[in-house]
């Protein structure tokens, strides 16, 4: 899993908005797709043509920016593969005049998918990926996603098995919701927002938001492999300070940075 961004809402100097590269089976996943993204991947040498389908958490515009832009660019890219995006309802009603004006003479086909961010459902499966909604505490319906690498085994019957390899969870833009902890329980990593310091609780919870020990105690109750903390408020400059207020509750914390990239 490759960050591209995981600042909040207000850009940074520092930090892009959401955005990550999720790769399994040698599939790329755009997950969020914040402002910006396509200057990123080019200053990271990725390839946009390597996009395989896209994720959107929720509609807040730090998570959804950034399409039009990509959406463009492929079409100039002159990208024939068709793109599937997984999002709300409200996305194609809002993106679609858009796609008409910017980039109509595009040879690819945009799919949407609309998906209910309330019901936790699989939303996406191929023979080895499958992508199943976590409904999450939010301003507005937001959903995370749970990402499992599935491979056949065959037994000495001659029969098939399907079993997961891995498993990866991304939730944000969420306040602390101890309903998740089932869907994501034992995943191989988290990634779970932290926009705030304990410092910033009683905002945190107003704009429904987590803090860093609100991640670190999902992690903990779900046992999960390792956690990744992102999203961070624009108001916090040292990221330290999140990884010092997870890490005492959560041992395996680690800080997303742009660029940085993630065993799952
Ligand atoms: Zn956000
Ligand atoms: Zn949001």
């Amino acid at each position: 899993m490759t960050i591209l961004g995981c600042g909040s809402a207000k850009p940074t100097k520092t930090t892009s908005p959401s955005a990550q590269l999720v790769e399994l089976s040698d599939k790329t996943f755009l997950v969020d797709c914040g402002e910006g993204v396509v200057l990123t991947m080019q200053k990271l040498g990725i390839h946009t043509s390597r996009l395989y389908n896209i994720f959107i958490s929720h509609l807040h515009g730090d998570h959804c920016f950034g399409l039009i832009g990509l959406l463009t660019t492929l079409g100039m890219l002159k990208r024939t593969q068709p793109m599937h995006i997984y999002a709300q309802p409200d996305l194609e009603r809002l993106l679609t005049p858009l796609l008409d004006y910017h980039a109509n003479d595009r040879q690819y086909d945009i799919i949407f998918h609309p998906i209910n961010p309330r019901k936790h459902a699989v939303i996406f499966e191929d023979r080895t990926v499958s992508v199943e909604t976590i409904p999450l505490k939010h301003g507005v319906p937001t959903c995370g996603f749970l990402f499992k690498e599935t491979h056949r085994v065959k037994h000495e019957d001659g029969t098939f098995e399907h079993v997961t390899s891995k498993r990866y969870a991304y939730c944000t833009d969420t306040m602390y919701s101890e309903k998740i902890v089932p869907i994501i329980e034992g995943v191989d990593a988290l990634y779970h927002e932290s926009t705030f310091l304990e410092s910033m609780a009683k905002r945190s919870k107003e704009v429904k938001h987590s803090t860093a020990a609100d991640a670190a105690k999902i992690a903990s109750m779900a046992k999960v492999g390792k956690l990744i903390l992102g999203h961070y408020s624009a108001r916090v400059e040292d990221h330290n300070l999140f990884l010092q207020e997870a890490s005492p509750i959560f041992e395996r914390t680690y800080l997303a940075e742009e660029n940085l990239t993630f065993e799952i």
